[in-house]
């Protein structure tokens, strides 16, 4: 499975590690947050070094659908819940923030940047009320929305808010250009080596799976979920997996569209497709990681819609992707707790990361660079109200189900082919807390129910908490 924006040839970055010099920042990941963090870091002067696992953009952010919006589906609405206005206001000014930031860099280093309305619509007539309650909560908020009852679409609308001139790119240029800045002002990118343990007490050591130790002031943990456990983060997002698929031979309508119901969500929107052709993008069907009957008929779901609203439609990629879900509806982003004063984290961007991610590199810079922005300190030192501190305990809640529903079906060692009459056999169970693991049927990979780590078939990392590779023995 492969998304539109990493089917292209890559670009292996090896700058090298030189374990011997300490470095001022040593960033971990290599997403949107790890880069942008990185180059803010590399163009106040210090000596940055970024560590990826796999390559460049690999996760979340070369699978995203990349729309730069700042209506983030229902999510205003829902925020309003848990948080006091004055909380969403600063999460929708750091949100602000990123967008411009991430725009005006496009901008100065040629990346392409579609301008398009972002909707949030009732797919059906149970949805009217969270689409008008977002409505209401984005205007409270002081975002320029307005509400159309009807919009010229071959899908199920039920009306929707609207913000206009928002943004979508494809997310793989941006990476690009962030490392070219990177490299411009001094700072390193190594792919291909993962962080598996940190000493964080007198010299930050970051130690790498092949066992480099590398040395630095600061370390920033840029990693989707904070690995290395501190701060207990894994416990505080849900992991929530879903899907996409881009198709050329059909009409996509113009604008960004999210629908407002939670299960079978759908998300439109087009992109650049081969020889100046447009692709449609369809996205939704979320769930916990690991937690699904089967992520197939997910996936399968998808199809049937498209097939039945954008009928010629020709399926040119199929994805999926997975962010974290905090409990109280914000991003976690700044130190880490636990961290000695000098380990960074971001998470919990809900699948609406592309503005908060910048976000999150602008707390951390500058909280390093002795800059950090106001809205950071609003958002730092929100009170979760009860409707948050529920959610924490219903997402450990379903950790415990999901675990005991494991347990009781046995934890079974799995054999399969290696080619040339070889076999190799995995103990499916997490590296990381333990969980039983789940086959995940469309990506042919072990997903982890409990806190979302996923691994090949064969165990190796692919995402998560964990960081080391299953249990294996070759036969
Ligand atoms: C299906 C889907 C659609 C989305 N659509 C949108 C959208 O339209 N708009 C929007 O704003 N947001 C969207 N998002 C959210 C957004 O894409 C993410 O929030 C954002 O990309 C996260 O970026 P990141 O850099 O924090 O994480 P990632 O891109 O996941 O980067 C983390 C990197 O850290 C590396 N890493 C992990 N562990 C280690 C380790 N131990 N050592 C070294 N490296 C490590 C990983 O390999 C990875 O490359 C979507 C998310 C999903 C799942």
């Amino acid at each position: 499975m492969t998304s539109p924006w990493l089917d292209r040839p890559s670009k292996p970055v090896q700058d090298p590690l030189n374990p011997e010099q300490p470095v001022d920042d040593l960033v971990v990941g290599a997403g949107l947050t790890g880069l942008a963090t990185a180059l803010m870091l590399a163009r106040a002067g210090r000596d940055v070094l970024v560590v990826e696992a796999r390559h460049v953009g690999a996760v979340t952010t070369g699978n995203t659908t990349g729309k730069v919006s700042l209506l983030p589906g229902t999510k205003l609405g829902s925020m309003r819940h848990s948080q006091s206005d004055r909380v969403c206001r600063a999460y929708l000014d750091a949100c602000e923030e990123g967008q411009q930031w991430l725009l005006r860099f496009c901008a100065d280093h040629g990346v392409d940047v579609d301008r398009r309305d972002a909707i949030t619509y009732a797919a059906s007539p149970d949805e009217i009320g969270t689409a008008r309650r977002e409505l209401e909560a984005s205007q409270a908020l002081g975002l320029d929305t307005h509400w159309v009852d009807s919009m010229d679409v071959p899908f199920p609308f039920h009306g929707g808010v609207v913000l206009p001139d928002q943004a979508q790119i494809d997310p793989m240029p941006v990476l690009d250009a962030l490392v070219d800045q990177i490299h411009e002002h001094g700072g390193r990118v190594h792919e291909g080596r993962r962080v598996v343990g940190a000493s964080l007490t007198g010299t930050r050591r970051a130690t790498l799976d092949d066992g480099t130790e590398l040395t630095a002031k600061e370390i920033v943990l840029a990693t989707g979920v904070p690995v290395l456990d501190r701060g207990l983060f894994f416990a505080k997002v849900e992991p929530k997996r879903s899907y996409a698929l881009a198709f050329t031979g059909a009409a996509a309508p113009d604008g960004m569209f999210l629908s407002a119901g939670s299960a079978h969500s759908r998300s439109i929107r087009d992109a650049a497709g081969p020889d100046g052709s447009r692709r449609l993008l369809v996205g939704g069907e979320g769930h916990t990681v690991g937690r699904t009957d089967s992520e197939r008929g997910h996936v399968d779901r998808l199809r049937q819609w498209t097939a039945e609203h954008f009928p010629g439609a020709m399926e040119t990629h199929a994805w999926s992707a997975q962010d974290y879900s905090p409990h109280d509806g914000l991003p976690q982003m700044g130190k880490l707790p636990r961290g000695g004063g000098h380990i960074y984290m971001a998470t919990g961007y809900d699948k609406w990361g592309m503005a908060a991610g910048i976000a999150a590199a602008r707390t951390i810079s500058g909280q390093i660079l002795g800059s950090k922005p106001s809205w950071a300190t609003t958002i730092g030192r929100r009170i979760t109200r009860p409707a948050g501190a529920a959610k924490i305990a219903r997402i450990n809640a379903g950790v415990g189900v999901a675990q005991v529903a494991q347990v009781a079906e046995g934890l079974r060692d799995h054999t399969f082919p290696k080619g040339s009459g070889e076999s190799c056999t995995v103990t499916t169970v997490c590296t990381h807390l333990g969980g039983a693991l789940d086959w995940n049927d469309e990506e042919k990979s072990w997903d982890c129910p409990l806190h979302g780590s996923r691994f090949t078939a064969d165990g190796d990392v692919l995402e998560g908490p964990a960081t080391k590779p299953l249990r294996r023995r070759k036969d």
